[in-house]
């Protein structure tokens, strides 16, 4: 274990926490809609030939292309055949059977013509006026789609509605999944309040709660609130114990320098292992990671930016980590600066910022006004976040710079 209070750099600091994702074993979980978006575990094979059957793919007429070599002609109606239901009757020269869209071709039959160019002349004849129909036109022949032991999908996919569907046309209502993370959330504070109580002089209602754990269902993890600890280590260490069951346990506040920041010191009498506690980054320089048997333990910043940005860059990695994603990102893009902007940091600095595309495509960012760690509000303009390096810089519209996007679901 390096020194605990050695200033990390922020690549640094994610390699560390990546180093520690202990990937859950993956479950037979059933495909219902708590199962969107996770990761497959297994590869897929269908048991079947998609479809079953060579499959009509028009309402019309099942024929023998060879009866009509200009396109027009008189058949013999022999049959009706509609979806759900096996053709009897072998069409032969000069025959046609009535046949419905996803119907099993009649044998002997090896077009459709849709029904369109078709006029029925009694119960019995078919009179057809289409162009010359060629072998298998509006047929899908049989095993098109897939055949029975093709891997249809494999272990890595995320679970889209699409998968969905094809899980179940391959006959699976289950599939082996890495399962969702279940990441409990604490605040500390003494001066906290729940959202729904007035504060008092000195208090201020809990906005990390909230935001971390919206935070935590985007990034793909179930999220469970522990409430809100306050200041005092009998207070704290009950609540610690309960967020040490889980896979994550995130803190926010009482992780910094001053009298009663008590989180590091109580996490580590509960047999937390640290590993890093600062970094050399604005806003968010205090960040207690740790672990403690399989659960991740992040101590975030209390201001609320420095939680939330705290979160996109190390918590949000290893929650795609243990869901089974193989990039655990921050995705990053190089963008346009859509507009001049200066700064003056003496860390990396994470700015917050709006991205978007120009009518080509192109990415191009702006700044977004903002105040600092404090500046939850400034957080509402933003979607992304600046990449900015320490000193005292200037940057001219149309210079490329590293943005980091926090605003996609997955
Ligand atoms: P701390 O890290 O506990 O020193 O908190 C730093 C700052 O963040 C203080 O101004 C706190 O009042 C504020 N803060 C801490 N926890 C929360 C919270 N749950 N919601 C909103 N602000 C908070
Ligand atoms: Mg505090």
């Amino acid at each position: 274990v390096a020194n605990v209070s050695e200033l990390l750099e922020v690549a640094g600091a994610q390699s560390v926490v990546l180093q520690h994702v202990r990937p859950l074993p993956p479950a037979p979980l059933p495909l219902n809609a708590a199962a969107l978006g996770l990761i497959l575990a297994e590869d897929v094979h269908s048991d079947l030939d998609m479809p079953p059957y060579e499959k009509a793919l028009m309402d019309g007429y099942a024929v023998r292309a060879a009866d009509l070599p200009e396109g027009r002609g008189e058949l013999t109606v022999i049959e009706e055949v509609t979806a759900g239901r096996t053709p009897a009757k072998r069409v032969q020269a000069g025959q046609a059977t009535r046949i419905m869209t996803g119907a099993p071709m009649p044998d002997g039959a090896d077009a459709v013509i849709m029904v369109e160019r078709c006029q029925t002349l009694d119960s019995t004849g078919v009179r057809i006026e289409d162009r010359p129909p060629k072998p298998g036109q509006n047929v899908l022949p049989r095993g098109r789609e897939m055949r029975r032991g093709d891997c249809v999908i494999r272990a890595g996919r995320r679970l889209r509605p699409q998968e969905f569907g094809v899980l179940a046309t391959v006959g699976r209502d289950r599939a082996l999944v890495h399962p969702a993370p279940r990441v409990a959330v604490v605040s500390t504070g003494d001066e906290i309040v729940e959202a729904t109580q007035t504060p008092g002089p000195s208090q201020i209602r809990n906005g990390n709660g909230p935001m971390i754990l919206a935070q935590v269902a985007r990034a793909g993890g179930v999220p469970l609130s522990l409430g809100i600890a306050r200041d005092r280590r009998e207070n704290l260490l009950p609540l610690i114990g309960e967020g040490l069951k889980a896979d994550v346990f995130l803190l926010s506040g009482g992780v910094s320098a001053g009298k009663l920041d008590l989180v590091p010191e109580v996490l580590r009498e509960l047999g937390v292992r640290p590993h890093f506690h600062r970094i050399r980054m604005k806003p968010g320089k205090p960040l207690f990671f740790g672990t403690h048997e399989q659960t991740m333990v992040f101590g975030l910043p209390g201001n609320p930016v420095s939680a939330f940005v705290c979160f996109e860059l190390f918590v949000r990695p290893a929650l795609r980590r243990l869901c089974g994603a193989k990039d655990a990102g921050p995705p990053r893009v190089r963008s346009k600066l859509a507009q001049d902007f200066s700064a003056r940091n003496d860390r990396p600095t994470y700015h917050p910022a709006w991205l978007d595309q120009a009518e080509d495509g192109s990415w191009r960012v702006r700044a977004s006004a903002w105040f600092g760690s404090p500046d939850l509000r400034g957080l509402l303009q933003a979607n992304a976040l600046l990449e900015l390096p320490s000193g005292d810089l200037q940057w001219r519209e149309g210079e490329w710079l590293d943005v980091i996007r926090v605003d996609q679901v997955l």
